[in-house]
């Protein structure tokens, strides 16, 4: 996922491995770049058997597509292609990313009960939004059991119990312009918090409805009961911008955090007294 994954915990090496196996495993399932993944095989026009992550995954980010009327929007995979992002982290390797122009969302058609996806037209799903969110939410499965422990997945992280000192964990919040200050502390126990910024890859978030790069806000960090929501919901209000985001984290019920450009701060009733 092109990111560096730590973790604290007090548990047997075995339980780590499995926790981070969890990483490899959601990446080698839903990755854009790589042609031979599941997600890439999906044909066009026949509903086709998922395994249980590719199908979470897109099921959540339908969800939250349709939350936000498709400003967030899982299947602008050839858009990102087409602003450059195609390369491989790994292997350098180019991807190409089929899809009409015109494709949204709505062509993507789950049936629950026989687990399938149909892609009604050319598209390429891009999960990059919640990838890391489910993977981090699977990894804090395995060390649930050994109860204190902090996943941190480059900005996406989930804290479960306390600290080596008994304490809630304590994360800090970035300035999205000076690299090494922080914005906020916040002190959190048993749940995810995740940002999206566009300090870390460019602007690597686009807005469907102009497919430009979104420039409302400099960060966006949301504080939710499982990561994948706070991840999901990290970009969707990355793409809304300052209002229209905290609305979304009001009516999702999370808190969080959004920093305009100029460092104007804009945060949800409950941000910080979690
Ligand atoms: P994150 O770092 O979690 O904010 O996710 C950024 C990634 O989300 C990008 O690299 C793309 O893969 C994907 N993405 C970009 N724009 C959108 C969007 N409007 N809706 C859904 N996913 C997006
Ligand atoms: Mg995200």
């Amino acid at each position: 996922m092109g990111t560096v994954v730590s973790i604290e915990a007090d548990a047997p090496e075995a339980a780590l491995a499995r926790a981070f196996g969890w990483f490899r495993e959601v990446e080698a399932v839903c990755s854009r770049f790589d042609e031979t993944s599941p997600l890439r095989q999906l044909p066009v026009g026949v509903a086709t058997p998922a395994s249980p992550i590719l199908f979470e995954a897109v099921r959540f980010a339908l969800k939250v597509a349709e939350q936000t009327q498709g400003a967030f929007d899982p299947t602008l995979g050839s858009h990102m292609a087409g602003r450059g992002y195609r390369r491989h982290y790994v292997t350098g390797a180019i991807s190409d990313a089929p899809g009409a122009p015109e494709a949204n969302f709505r062509d993507v058609v789950l049936d629950e009960d026989r687990r399938t996806i149909l892609l009604k037209r050319s598209l390429t799903l891009d999960l990059g939004a919640v990838a890391k969110g489910l993977a981090v939410d699977a990894a804090a499965r395995e060390l649930q059991p050994f109860r204190d422990f902090c996943i941190d997945a480059g900005g996406d992280l989930y804290c479960g119990g306390k600290n080596r000192s008994g304490e809630p964990w304590s994360v800090g919040i970035r300035h999205p312009r000076e690299r090494n200050e922080l914005m906020d502390r916040l002190r959190v126990s048993d749940c995810a918090v995740c940002t999206s910024g566009d300090y870390e890859r460019g602007a690597h978030i686009i807005d469907p409805r102009d497919t430009a790069a979104t420039c409302g806000l400099a960060s966006a960090t949301v504080v939710a009961p499982t990561a994948m929501l706070a991840d999901a919901l990290a970009t969707a209000a990355f793409v809304l911008g300052p209002e229209q985001g905290i609305a979304l984290l009001d009516r999702m019920g999370v808190e969080g955090l959004l920093i305009t450009p100029d460092l104007a701060r804009h945060q949800t009733a409950g941000f910080g007294h979690a």
